[in-house]
């Protein structure tokens, strides 16, 4: 009998793919006071736009960098206004990939940054693993100093595991990113449950 061949996601080499040439700088949408996408009451953007086409992806239209709408001022200040409500823990970026619609993300967890200071917290998730971040594009790594918790790595059918806090795979990780960066290797975020 013929076998069939496993339907895997895409390996780009270091720096392949680069926001510069790829976003379009859209929005797929924007979630505010939503339980789901990290700890506590968070506000989520979903960037529009990703190449790893993981087969299973949760949200596929994403995948395209022209879906939804472009990202404004309206909404920046719209998401500042949200998160400034005592009961939002954060900001969470995903999509799409966050890391190939740096523009957009690095200029929002800025503002943040200016805004807040360190008194809320920036989650974010990406398809690429840590140790491809490390290899990556001067706009990437500016991202990342930006986060405070990464969901890292594609989503793999094969490890599927709906169990997960966080994440629909086993392979993904949830990294604190200050901590990772500090010490040079991943360092897995204190309250993982599962
Ligand atoms: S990395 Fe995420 S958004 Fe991109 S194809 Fe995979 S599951 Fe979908």
């Amino acid at each position: 009998m013929k076998k069939t061949a496993q339907r895997l996601p895409k390996n780009p080499a270091p720096q392949e793919w680069l926001a510069a040439d790829l976003s379009q700088q859209y929005i797929a949408s924007y979630k505010p006071f939503n339980f789901v996408d990290g700890e506590g009451v968070r506000c989520s953007l979903y960037v529009s736009g990703c190449k790893f086409n993981c087969p299973g992806c949760y949200n596929k239209v994403a995948q395209n960098f022209h879906f939804g709408t472009p990202y404004t001022e309206e909404l920046e200040d719209q998401i500042i206004n949200d998160l400034s409500q005592s009961y939002v823990q954060g900001l969470t970026l995903l999509g799409g990939e966050p890391f190939l619609n740096t523009q957009v993300c690095i200029r929002l967890a800025k503002r943040i940054r200016q805004e807040f200071g360190h008194t809320k917290d920036i989650w974010s998730w990406t398809g690429y693993t840590w140790d491809e971040l490390m290899l990556e594009s001067a706009d990437k790594l500016e991202l990342l100093s930006l986060i405070d918790i990464l969901v890292d790595g594609r989503f793999l059918e094969a490890q599927k595991d709906l169990t997960l806090q966080f994440r629909g795979s086993a392979n993904q990780r949830i990294i604190d990113v200050p901590k990772s960066l500090a010490t040079g290797q991943v360092e897995i975020w204190a309250n993982l449950v599962k």
